[in-house]
């Protein structure tokens, strides 16, 4: 039997849909401010008929510095507050490890867009990933989808940079041929 294969994007989550905190981790609700225009934005992607899947290293659970409960706290958040726009995010894929755990799943790695796979088979070719760094840039690569870099260049070369995610997502929606991702 085959399986249907579902053109995802793949958003990181600090940096492109919140204020990345720099040297530190989002531990808390109260630390977790998105950024401009990114509810609309993944709105327009979920009109679009995107499967939006957030993949995102969250370090802090490794080093102690907040709980998987915690993050899913977030998560849950995030999700409603995308909800009210239209929106629909509902996968949340987590790197909980830290730096020398091998784990597979910590980007640049791509093993949570291998964990995406297996819930729901990922139409590669017709895929996006959007990431603040050079990490998302190379887990994205490393399975064939185009890479969008936000917040500027670094050494991993992406198919695109935008300024924020509602610059990529409106570049994405531009190359839809007739409006839909397949
Ligand atoms: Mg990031
Ligand atoms: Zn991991």
């Amino acid at each position: 039997m085959t399986r249907t294969k579902v053109p995802t994007v793949f958003l990181d989550r600090d940096g492109v849909i919140n204020r990345r905190i720099m040297a530190d981790y989002v531990t808390c609700l109260a630390e977790f401010q998105l950024l401009p225009g990114v509810l609309e934005a993944i709105a327009r992607l979920t009109r679009a008929g995107f499967r939006l899947a957030v993949v995102t290293n969250q370090r802090g659970i490794a080093v102690g510095r907040m709980s998987r409960t915690d993050v899913d706290r977030v998560h849950r958040h995030l999700s409603e507050c995308v909800a009210e726009l239209g929106g629909h995010l509902a996968e949340f894929y987590v790197c909980p490890h830290d730096r020398d755990e091998g784990c597979g799943c910590r980007k640049p790695d791509p093993g949570l867009l291998d964990q995406a796979d297996r819930a729901l088979a990922v139409d590669w070719e017709a895929s996006f990933l959007v990431g603040d760094s050079d990490s998302d840039i190379r887990a994205g690569a490393a399975r064939g989808v185009t890479t969008v870099k936000v917040a500027g260049r670094g050494e991993a070369i992406a198919d695109h940079y935008a300024a924020d995610l509602p610059e990529a997502v409106a570049w994405i929606l531009d190359r839809l041929e007739g409006g839909s991702p397949v």
